[in-house]
């Protein structure tokens, strides 16, 4: 499974992508911008077209650049964007990755009729988008029974090889009338299986467990910048289970580590713990910052790394209640299991 890094064009720091930084992490192979972002700024959006999105990132060929066109962003502000200038932006900042122009999201709370309209504009803009490589999106919804039948009857969009999944984060993040986790993971194996032979992309998934439940769905890709934003509230992630509070940074409030998790903590590898340890971990500005954050993607790194050695040797039912600790997923990722268990496997 590919970890894809959320960047954010207004800090580019740390990094991670690039050979000559100190925060470098040799093990990540593809980064995502979003097309929002560049929306807001016009300077920038001129600069990545002029250059391409490769050599405006100052990314190495063998890390991907994939490109989000925003619709969160969108649904957010109300701003709206227009579908031609997108795709002018695609064409001309060449991402290698890059979903259809736009998905309407939908939110728990909406109606089923206001899910029905995020669902037919979305699919409208599914059908306008079936050429040169945009990526149709469809959404963990009360709808994704009818998205299922829509690209199944399409015959250009059923051809696509590749599926972006979005809408899943108001829903993990218990939003009103958020669809239950076992639900969640319902949709999500009735999409794998739909749709065993597509390359499939998950957006915005955020942490070490949830992370184990794509891996074990068979998700080909997820999207994260968790990292990011952990950091910039003073957290990190340890291997294998949550969230601790590391810094200070006034405003927020969190878990700290007790002296077990300290002691894990001190003996993390990655690059920024190599140099500087827990006292770059618990610095303000912007090197605590990167501290944390080169930190916090290396761990979702190497849990990758973890769950894709277990489930090849098939020693992960052996291995991940230990590895997950208490994490408030464990009966989710249980159930996964056993539907991995009782399914055969997708076609390599
Ligand atoms: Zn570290």
């Amino acid at each position: 499974m590919l970890i894809v890094a959320g960047l954010s064009l207004k800090n580019l720091h740390p990094r991670v992508w690039d050979p000559n930084s100190p925060y470098f992490l040799a093990s990540l192979r593809a980064v995502m911008v979003s097309y929002g972002e560049f929306h807001q700024m016009p300077a920038q959006m001129e600069r990545a077209e002029r250059l391409g999105l490769r050599e405006y990132l100052g990314v190495p060929k063998h890390v991907d650049v994939y490109l989000d066109n925003g619709a969160f962003y969108f649904l957010r502000t109300g701003e709206s964007a227009e579908r031609r200038r997108y795709q002018e932006f695609v064409e001309k900042a060449r991402p290698d990755w890059y979903p259809m122009a736009f998905d309407v999201i939908p939110t728990p709370q909406m109606s089923k009729a206001k899910q029905e309209i995020c669902f037919k504009q979305t699919m409208n803009a599914n059908r306008a988008y079936v050429h040169d490589g945009y990526v149709p999106v469809i959404h963990v919804s009360r709808m994704l029974d009818s998205y299922v039948d829509a690209i199944s009857r399409h015959p250009k969009l059923a051809a696509k090889n590749r599926l972006a999944v979005g809408a899943i984060v108001p829903n993990l993040l218990r939003a009103p009338k958020a669809l239950s986790y076992d639900t969640i993971l319902g949709k999500l194996v009735q999409v794998r299986s739909a749709f065993r032979e597509k390359s499939i992309h998950l957006f915005g998934i955020g942490g070490t467990s949830t992370l184990h439940l794509a891996g074990l769905l068979e998700i080909d890709s997820v999207d994260s910048s968790g990292w990011r934003n952990r950091a910039a509230r003073g957290i990190v992630q340890l291997p294998g289970s949550g969230d601790r509070m590391v810094a200070n940074l006034g405003k927020w409030r969190g878990r700290v580590p007790n002296r077990s998790e300290w002691g894990k903590l001190r003996l993390c590898r990655c690059p920024a713990c190599r140099v500087k340890g827990i006292r770059g971990m618990k610095a303000s500005g912007i090197k605590g910052f990167c501290h944390r954050a080169t930190h916090n993607l290396w761990v979702l790194l190497e849990e990758v790394r973890w769950l894709e050695k277990h489930l090849d040797a098939d020693t992960y039912h052996n291995n991940y209640r230990r590895r997950l600790d208490n994490s408030v997923y464990l009966p989710l990722i249980e159930k996964a299991l056993a539907i991995r268990t009782t399914c055969p496997s997708r076609p390599v």
